[in-house]
């Protein structure tokens, strides 16, 4: 078994394998010393927005900061949706957590799931060892929510992760090459019919760009396939969809999407899906091979263990400094914590995320230096949805903007949150020449139905 020192503790978590020698071990200990290098620790579990951001405003800062994530990488959720429709590759959209901190030393990465936390010794519990802490940071996230229903959850597919989007690519690409071999008609009706559920961004997104894919790519190139057979569905069960934007862009996105040939269904609810036939609420009954579930998050399982108040989505209900009730060293931001702003919780979106790290980092830092804690309170920067490529709504205050100005702003503000020079230099020529060219070269099936 071998061992890995804890310096500010002068303490051994073990982890895979062999033992070190004793000898080995006392001499860690004593370079500790000499480095000085008793700090506070921070953990921060998640490499996501909140996490490498929380990562960022720590760097250079007197502590010893390790990031914990069962990723080697830091994945822009954001832009899934066009991995899962041929328009990026992985790489574009991923970036390793080391690259980030190449050149801040007191920021390390574990590579590890997360399993439990124990609050009281200050340890967190993962799959490949113990790790201590002095402040401990959860950022980890959320993971998809099929709101109880088993069925669905077994044969819809989510889109939350990397491997989530590959799959949905892989399925849609294999199940036109499916449609265009068979020849019962009602068959191929039920492979062509794609449906997305829930009608916020990812869904309006998602579905937009299906259509694209089929009708602007696919149709050049089944060349004995009738498209008039293909069916896009967009499923909402509230009466609206981007319910974050003005009634004016709302419609607007409806339109648009409607012109894209997506049937767009408000007030629909998912009861039942059995991989074959997709059932609403009133027993109607639609035939399809695909359903691509974005209809709501929760909280990733581990975040109950910190033993804290959730909420209905399994999120830690935090006090107004971001701390976990009950732990003054514990602190939950992004989609793994629940605040409540005017008696609201916020929405789970990036910005939330990255503002909640800045303030829990100013919090960590006062605590250390003995100053009082600062209250978060979130500052709008609006909200944008794209319904396809030179096509986008964004609303903020009380800017409203739609169309190809709206999808220029789109671009623009994504670019600036990919991780990057080389990726927004990448995935700017992709855009552009998507936009030009109307093709999707990153159709590759990886693995076969
Ligand atoms: C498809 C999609 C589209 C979206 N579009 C937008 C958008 O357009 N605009 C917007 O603002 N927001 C959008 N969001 C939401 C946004 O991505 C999240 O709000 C944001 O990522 C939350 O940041 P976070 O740091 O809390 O969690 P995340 O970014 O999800 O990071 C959590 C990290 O924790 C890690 N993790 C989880 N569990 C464990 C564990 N047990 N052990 C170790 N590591 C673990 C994960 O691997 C991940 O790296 C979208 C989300 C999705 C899924």
């Amino acid at each position: 078994m071998s061992y890995f020192l804890f310096p500010h503790e002068s303490e051994y978590i073990h982890f895979h394998g062999e033992i070190r020698d004793a000898q080995w071990k006392k001499e860690q200990m004593i370079m500790a010393d000499i480095n000085g290098i008793k700090r506070p620790r921070v953990i921060i579990v998640g490499a996501g927005f909140g996490g490498i951001h929380a990562a960022k405003a720590l760097a250079g800062k007197d502590v010893d900061v390790t990031i914990i994530d069962c990723n080697n990488y830091h994945l822009f959720q954001p832009l899934l949706y066009q991995v899962s429709t041929a328009v990026l590759a992985e790489n574009e959209i991923a970036y390793p957590v080391r690259a980030f901190f190449r050149q801040k030393k007191n920021i390390d990465f574990f590579l590890g799931k997360v399993t439990d936390f124990d609050p009281q010794q200050k340890r967190v519990i993962t799959d490949a060892g113990e790790l201590s802490y002095d402040y401990l940071i959860v950022a980890a996230g959320a993971t998809t929510n099929y709101f109880g229903m088993d069925s669905v959850a077994k044969h819809a597919f989510p889109m939350k992760t990397l491997n989530e989007s590959v799959a949905i690519r892989n399925h849609i690409l294999n199940i036109f090459e499916q449609a265009s071999k068979e020849t019962d008609a009602q068959t191929r009706r039920e492979l062509l019919t794609f449906v997305c559920v829930g009608g916020g961004p990812t869904g309006v997104e998602e579905a937009g760009a299906i259509s694209e894919l089929i009708y602007s790519v696919m149709a050049k190139e089944y060349h004995h396939m009738d498209f008039s057979e293909v069916d896009i569905k967009l499923i909402e069960g509230t009466d609206r969809i981007l319910p974050m934007m003005p009634k004016s862009l709302r419609d607007e996105a409806l339109q648009v999407l409607r012109g894209k040939k997506v049937d767009v269904r408000l007030e629909t609810q998912v009861m039942d899906y059995d991989g074959r036939a997709l059932v609403f609420k009133g027993g109607e009954l639609v035939k399809t091979r695909t359903v691509i579930w974005a209809a709501g998050v929760k909280a990733v399982p581990v975040v109950e263990k910190l033993g804290a108040p959730l909420d209905r989505a399994g999120r830690v209900i935090v006090l107004k400094t971001l701390q976990v009730p009950g732990c003054s060293d514990v602190y939950a931001i992004g989609d793994s914590a629940c605040f409540l702003q005017e008696d609201r919780p916020l929405a789970t979106i990036a910005p939330v995320a990255t503002q909640q790290a800045e303030i829990c980092v100013k919090n960590i830092v006062h605590s250390i230096s003995g100053q009082p804690l600062q209250f978060f309170s979130y500052h709008d920067v609006g909200s944008m949805a794209t319904i396809g490529c030179g096509d986008a709504v964004m609303f903020r205050g009380i800017i409203k903007s739609k169309g190809f100005i709206a999808w220029m702003l789109w671009m623009v503000v994504h670019l600036m949150r990919l991780a990057g020079t080389r990726t927004n230099l990448l995935v700017i020529l992709k855009w552009l020449w998507n936009f030009l060219s109307g093709d999707r070269l990153g159709r590759i099936i990886t693995q076969h139905l």
